[in-house]
């Protein structure tokens, strides 16, 4: 098998093996070229993640750069103060904010 890095926390880190598919979690029925590995929470310490590499893995999705962007806003939007959020959303026009709301209660049932 061939070594494989994946970034973390601005780090670079080595993999004693290539974990990715080349598939999108999301889209699987692309091979792609390349793919990213999204954090959704980055649970350990650079340093901790040096000495057992295979940490870098944990709580991630491996997807291509689109949806990578997308769960980038997603992480923000879950990390966000909500204050923040609820001022954010009435910055929307009502069919927007309409949308998204309705978007949240599909995502909750
Ligand atoms: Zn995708």
């Amino acid at each position: 098998m061939t070594s494989s890095t994946i970034r973390y926390k601005r780090t670079t880190i080595k993999l004693p093996y290539n974990p990715r598919t080349g598939l999108c979690r999301v889209c699987p029925d692309k091979k792609l070229r390349k793919t990213n590995y999204h954090h959704w929470r980055h649970e350990f310490e650079t340093k901790e993640v040096r000495k057992n590499p295979m940490l870098a893995l944990k709580n991630t999705a491996e997807l291509h750069y689109g949806h990578h962007l997308l769960a980038n806003s997603l992480r923000d939007f879950v990390d966000m103060p909500f204050e923040i959020l609820q001022a954010l959303v009435e910055t929307m026009d009502p069919l927007t904010k309409q949308n998204f709301l309705e978007r949240c209660k599909q995502l909750a049932s």
